[in-house]
């Protein structure tokens, strides 16, 4: 009865955080899903059971029952909604320096994912030539220096670029042309803690207009899909090469500064009742 009570206790506690955080979470669903979504261009979701249940969104309901823990049941234990609640607040703190509050407010499901644990045991990545119109050797060596550049930054992840195809968990793939507004695209998988688990970069030869793209153009378009492939999502800022339709041709300090910080903090679900 006691550690009922106190489940109780902790529970209602925690529920009173939460709603202190969504009142200073700047504007509701509503009115920044919206204003992002179109922004989105990359499908970065494909994770395995991964469609949250609609319930405990933001709507601020009074006190969210059905979570209640029981006996075994497994909700999210005090300290996991405390580490969670330091992760937002760390995330708020680096509001202008990073591009994170931007990235979690437009997450469909607020979930942080990247790789873990990839210095040791480096991500395995096949990046092998193509035969479609366009394609030059340089562009392999274009998409070498693009991983190069993050892990120079700082990025704890490391990539072994010499993989072969049936061993890779991330394959580079090549096109001609996009049909949209671009010419890469990233896909990545994580698993249900947030771990990126694989992914798949494409990129093409062809800018939208039909431009033939050059090694340059290409160096700086993966280092946009590697972004994403690192767990980044768009920023607003025109300034940084993880804006949409980047315009930089070289990672920002903010670019660094989000992929440090996401770095820095446990992947997986940052809300409550998860
Ligand atoms: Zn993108």
């Amino acid at each position: 009865m006691l550690v009922l009570l106190s489940t109780l206790v902790v529970f209602l506690v925690s529920a009173a955080l939460w709603n202190g955080f969504v009142r200073r979470t700047p504007p509701s669903a509503a009115g920044a899903a919206p204003s992002v979504a179109p922004e989105r261009p990359v499908p970065a979701e494909s994770a395995p059971g991964g469609a949250p249940p609609p319930a405990p969104t933001r709507v601020p309901a009074p006190a969210p029952t059905p979570v209640v823990p029981s006996a075994d049941a497994g909700g999210p234990s005090y300290f996991v909604l405390l580490a969670r609640s330091e992760i937002r607040r760390r995330i708020r703190a680096s509001a202008g320096i990073t591009y994170l509050n931007e990235i979690v407010a437009a997450s469909p499901d607020s979930v942080l994912h990247r790789w873990d644990g990839r210095v040791a045991t480096p991500v395995r990545v096949s990046l092998a030539p193509a035969t479609v119109a366009n394609f030059q050797p340089a562009f392999l060596d274009a998409v070498r220096s693009a991983f190069q550049r993050w892990q120079e930054a700082g990025v704890p992840v490391r990539f072994n670029l010499d993989a072969d195809t049936s061993s890779a968990e991330v394959r580079v793939q090549w096109r001609i042309q996009f049909e949209g507004e671009r010419s890469g695209q990233t896909d990545v998988q994580w698993d249900q803690d947030g771990h990126v688990t694989g992914g798949v970069i494409t990129l093409a030869t062809f800018d939208p207009k039909g431009q033939p793209l050059g090694p340059d153009d290409l160096r700086v378009l993966a280092m946009h899909e590697v972004g994403h492939l690192l767990g980044l999502d768009h920023s607003p800022n025109v300034g940084d090469i993880m804006y949409a339709q980047p315009k930089v041709r070289d990672l920002s300090p903010r670019d660094v500064s989000t992929a440090l910080l996401l770095y820095d903090l446990a992947p997986g679900l940052l809300r409550v009742g998860g």
